[in-house]
């Protein structure tokens, strides 16, 4: 369809260079047809561009509908995600007694919209990326170069928090997975050391959280998560008959991401250079991630990556 418009537009410009008289009627034929031509050419275009768009909005929806954990799969999902406001929760005892497990993950790898699981943090193996980012970091600082260093940062390990929790008023849907940021991780590693609040995790008589959760109000600001320990101690389930059974169906955390060896994250590496060679174009993609002109399913995933 381009390479029709191209045509036409080469065909006319060479029309309008013709200066032999008795090749002006000929050429007007010729431009009038070229020109009709042109004006399907461009129909077909814009109508072509229209279908594509439409499908990349649909795309788009559901891409934005599964980061926020809607649709069908909202009632079932394993994920508790906090709405705006107050939302009560319990941690519920890991079974390896670890119940603020740490996941150590590469964002903004192309294709891995939720993250790639480091092999080196997560299990002492080799990391492409890892060692990728170092040496950009390294070429950025040599060359004192700060887009580099901006993409080298982008690249470099991010830890996740991810907690089995009980939703207060939705007990009945079971063990969810609560991920959270560093900040949440700070406040609540340091309810748990408080020798105040005893085992807050204590399915007898351990401690509920008011998890508030805020919107940022200003364009490109993060949402804010704060913690506060209810005052009251409290059994996990009011039916305390229903608590084993509860904890025998926990979600397996470590087991909700996928495990990529060093040869796999290599290639995935590869793909994502191979897929824009110049290291410039990659760095204003990395800007332009940065910016406020964010979509909204990057102000979704943001939302999901904060707190
Ligand atoms: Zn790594």
């Amino acid at each position: 369809m381009t390479a029709d418009a191209d045509h036409v537009t080469l065909e006319m410009s060479k029309g309008t260079l013709q200066t032999s008289p008795k090749k002006i009627t000929l050429d007007r034929t010729w431009r009038a047809c070229y020109l009709k031509m042109a004006r399907n050419a461009r129909h077909t275009i814009a109508q072509h561009k229209e279908n594509i768009m439409g499908i990349n909005m649909e795309l788009m929806r559901k891409k934005l509908a599964a980061l926020r954990g809607e649709g069908k799969s909202d009632r079932t999902s394993v994920w508790f995600k906090p709405e705006e406001g107050d939302t009560d929760v319990r941690i519920v005892p890991a079974a390896d007694g670890d119940p603020l497990k740490e996941i150590f993950f590469h964002y903004n790898i192309e294709g891995h919209r939720g993250g790639v699981m480091c092999p080196k943090r997560n299990f002492g193996e080799h990391c492409p990326i890892c060692e990728f980012a170092s040496q950009l970091w390294r070429d950025g600082t040599d060359t004192n170069d700060e887009e580099t260093k901006k993409l080298a940062k982008s690249l470099f390990v991010r830890t996740r928090y991810f907690s089995p929790v009980v939703v207060r008023g939705m007990e009945e849907e079971g063990v969810k997975v609560y991920g959270y940021g560093k900040q949440a991780y700070e406040l609540l590693l340091g309810y748990i050391l408080d020798p105040e609040y005893g085992d807050i995790t204590d399915p007898e008589g351990g401690t509920d959280i008011t998890i508030t959760y805020t919107k940022p109000t200003t364009p490109g600001a993060y949402p804010k998560t704060n913690m506060k320990m209810r005052r009251n101690t409290s059994p996990l389930l009011t039916d305390k008959d229903a608590i084993p059974g509860l904890m025998q169906n926990m979600p397996d955390i470590d087991a909700l991401f996928t495990r990529h060896s060093p040869e796999e994250i290599s290639a995935i590496l590869d793909a994502m250079l191979s897929g824009d060679s110049s290291a410039e174009s990659r760095s204003r993609e990395t800007t332009q991630y940065n910016t406020n002109k964010k979509s909204s399913v990057d102000k979704a995933f943001d939302e999901l990556m904060a707190g």
